[in-house]
């Protein structure tokens, strides 16, 4: 089986592992295997099955974008099977890096992002609307569709991709659908089944998205026991009816088609 992973996170162990200890979060932090930074250890072997991977920063409350963004181009600038994701810098910190990567994906989170100061940001938002790229995001709470409507009209032709299905932090089933049934209608709007394991709703989203707007991620190092990593979440896709063809779509050959055109010429 051929798999494009289109959510890892990647972060330099040591300061991650800071962040960790010292953390006002450290509780909520332990939630995620991540905490005790040994799956960062298990990278390389995560990755070895993959085609192709797109990876960002891992995320804390704490992390320091521009320092994240560095360690990023630094570990995979030169890897041929990673699509690396920077953050969304603030405008006063928009910088080389964007430039000379030259990949129009950008990735922002709520930990790191405040959505009410995301005219800080424009200069990152109007690179990938000029580019025709890809920005992903994840949603929080219902604020996120009147947040992410006002990305869409502002700059309009960058393409949005809600991670995790647009699942909030309790994945509440009805306010997944509610996000599924808003993202689906505009076709500049994807999504990814990472950290998802509810049948139901992974079944609605192909309904909704169809099978050419959703792509396959893990959310690595994040993933805990009970969220099922690659093979289990093919067999998901299975067990709720798609056929091959569907499913080798959402493993591997949406996200390789996003490929061809994240990086600028
Ligand atoms: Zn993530």
């Amino acid at each position: 089986m051929r798999i494009i992973d289109t959510h890892i996170h990647f972060g330099n162990k040591k300061s991650c592992k800071d962040i960790v200890q010292k953390s006002l979060y450290k509780n909520v932090y332990k939630l995620y295997n991540s905490v005790n930074v040994t799956a960062l250890s298990t990278f390389d072997d995560y990755v070895k099955n993959l085609e192709y991977f797109i990876v960002m920063p891992m995320v804390f409350k704490e992390t320091d974008i521009n320092q994240a963004n560095n360690d990023i181009v630094k570990y995979f600038s030169d890897d041929l099977r990673a699509v690396p994701v920077l953050f969304v810098p603030n405008d006063k910190d928009f910088n080389n890096n964007i430039r000379i990567m030259k990949y129009n994906i950008l990735k922002e989170h709520f930990l790191v992002h405040d959505y009410n100061n995301y005219k800080a940001r424009s200069f990152g938002y109007q690179y990938l609307s000029d580019n025709q790229g890809f920005l992903i995001l994840h949603s929080l709470s219902t604020i996120s569709k009147k947040y992410i409507e006002t990305l869409r009209s502002e700059f309009s032709n960058m393409n949005i991709i809600v991670a995790h299905l647009g699942r909030n932090g309790q994945c509440d089933e009805n306010f997944t659908k509610d996000m599924i049934d808003f993202g689906s209608k505009d076709d500049r709007i994807y999504t990814d089944i990472s950290t998802i394991s509810n049948k139901k709703l992974i079944k609605y989203a192909v309904n909704m998205y169809g099978d050419d707007r959703i792509f396959f991620g893990s959310d690595y190092p994040y993933f805990s026991g009970d969220i099922p990593p690659v093979e289990e979440q093919a067999l998901i896709l299975e067990e709720i009816g798609l056929s091959d063809e569907q499913r080798n779509k959402i493993l591997y050959l949406n996200a390789k088609k996003m490929i061809k055109k994240l990086k600028i010429r």
